[in-house]
């Protein structure tokens, strides 16, 4: 009975280990305006916009693939405020994106 305990304990310390590693290199680094943006969206997490919610159409956005006016809930001073910040906050890259209205 020691001897089974024993190995589960050795067992479950490995693959911690193993998660851990992996964990650390398979590590995916977000945009860090990625947070900001959806802050700035109403946060209904309606899907009005065709995206999975906000975070999706915040992804959308600093992929240039969405208009600000896709979401339907979002005023006209949210839409400006997402353009100024974005237009004002380069990547880490030092590049810009580029807002649809
Ligand atoms: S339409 Fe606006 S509030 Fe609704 S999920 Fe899209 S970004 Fe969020």
């Amino acid at each position: 009975m020691q001897v089974v305990i024993i190995l589960a304990v050795a067992l479950s310390l490995i693959l911690a280990v193993i998660l851990s590693f992996a964990s650390s290199v398979l590590e995916v680094e977000e945009d860090p305006r990625l947070q900001d943006i959806i802050d700035m969206l109403p946060n209904a997490n309606c899907g009005a916009c065709g995206n999975p919610g906000c975070k999706g159409m915040a992804e959308a956005i600093l992929r240039e693939d969405a208009k600000l006016s896709q979401c339907k809930p979002g005023d006209q001073d949210m839409r400006e405020a997402i353009a100024e910040y974005l237009a004002e906050t380069p990547n880490e890259s030092g590049e810009f994106t580029k807002t649809k209205m």
